[in-house]
């Protein structure tokens, strides 16, 4: 997508090159963001840049934790949260410590599809489970896809790339289904991008055998800076024994630790998310124009994606004739699910108002 972006604007000009098909924050990271770097840079603090504990600097995982458990009600302390690479970082630590060869983890299709790899990192085996009609986990599907191979299954919600935010009801189902030694992977990068006022249900507190990847990534625009955590509530079993398989992983894994600097800085300003509003904003013109066109695009309830039917069942033949209107969208077969396609939010507003006349020549050509 990356080349045809570039082959495109060579063609057509930048200006006439609408592309929404990058997952990375168009905005500034929040100034409070800034502000933390700039005194942790200021203090100078000796061993600012040295190594620390694998798991990072305790008094960060102190204030993670706290944080936590103030939110979950889980008695979350320091030793409970190790800081990762990213959400990446995270989720392949945890894969690492609990994957023997030819173990099955669960993905909810569609599914951000690094997924896959992660799994396969680890000598995994990605076992791919439909939703149900409105990209919530589909239980009875999940209960037929248990094995006594399975060692794991990745949650995302806010979901990448439908958008979706699972419901309690639903998170309170999976509960019943997880039982020793399967693990639920909680990833959730995009909890505080949720649109309309809605709170979204807390899986560490509904689902007890589960585990929290975060990222900052995409909460405080910081994709590049790589900063996350791994939570694991203590009343896990196997808590202390994960802590420090999962700890080890950091360091034979090769990303050693998450990066000095920013662990330091996140922990000085841990609930900065970038305006909501503006994603909400250009959710609802993308949205209301497509369905007004006559697009199935239901709008998403968290994260930055929009993912709507492609007219034709085809989506990427769909996509070829986008890219003739000089639109980048993402086919919805590159997550699992033919048929769709995802846009993301983070192009801006102008950019969108006039990728419109595109999406409606498009609908044209195939209808
Ligand atoms: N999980 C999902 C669903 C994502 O969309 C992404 C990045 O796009 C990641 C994990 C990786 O997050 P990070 O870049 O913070 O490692």
């Amino acid at each position: 997508m990356f080349e045809i972006g570039i082959q495109l604007r060579q063609e057509r000009g930048a200006e006439n090159v609408f592309d929404f098909s990058i997952g990375n924050p168009d905005v500034e990271p929040p100034e409070a963001v800034i502000a933390a770097l700039r005194r942790v840079v200021a203090d100078n603090r000796p061993r600012s840049h040295g190594y620390m504990p694998n798991a990072g600097f305790p008094e960060v995982r102190a204030i993670v934790a706290q944080r936590l458990a103030a939110r979950t009600g889980i008695g979350f302390a320091a030793e409970d949260v190790l800081m990762t690479t990213g959400a990446a970082g995270a989720i392949n630590i945890v894969l690492k410590a609990i994957l023997d060869p030819g173990d099955e983890v669960i993905l909810l299709n569609p599914y951000f599809p690094e997924y896959r790899f992660y799994v396969e990192n680890h000598g995994g085996r990605a076992v791919a489970v439909e939703t149900d009609a409105g990209f919530q986990p589909d239980l009875a599907r999940i209960a037929a896809a248990l094995t006594p191979r399975t060692r794991a299954i990745i949650l995302n919600s806010p979901n990448n790339p439908t958008g979706a935010v699972y419901s309690a009801e639903v998170l309170r189902g999976l509960n019943r289904l997880i039982r020793e030694p399967v693990l639920a992977i909680s990833d959730e990068p995009y909890r505080p991008l949720v649109y309309d006022g809605l709170a979204p249900p807390e899986t560490l507190g509904l689902i007890e055998r589960s585990v929290l990847a975060w990222s900052y990534s995409k909460a405080m625009a910081i994709a590049g800076e790589r900063i996350g955590y791994l939570a694991i509530p203590p009343h896990l079993a196997e808590a202390a024994a994960l802590r420090n398989a999962c700890t080890f992983a950091i360091r034979i894994l090769g990303f050693i630790n998450a990066t000095a600097l920013w662990q330091l800085a996140v922990a000085q300003a841990p609930d900065a998310t970038v305006d909501v509003d503006a994603y909400q904003a250009k959710r609802d013109l993308l949205c209301d124009a497509l369905n007004g066109m006559g697009y199935h695009a239901p709008r998403p309830q968290g994260s930055f994606y929009v993912f709507p039917r492609t007219p034709i069942p085809d989506d990427l033949a769909f996509i070829r004739l986008l890219q003739e209107e000089g639109i980048l969208a993402v086919p919805g077969a590159g997550f699992g699910r033919g048929g769709y396609m995802r846009l993301s939010l983070t192009i801006p507003r102008r950019d969108i108002e006039r990728s419109l006349p595109g999406f409606e020549r498009a609908l044209h050509k195939v209808r």
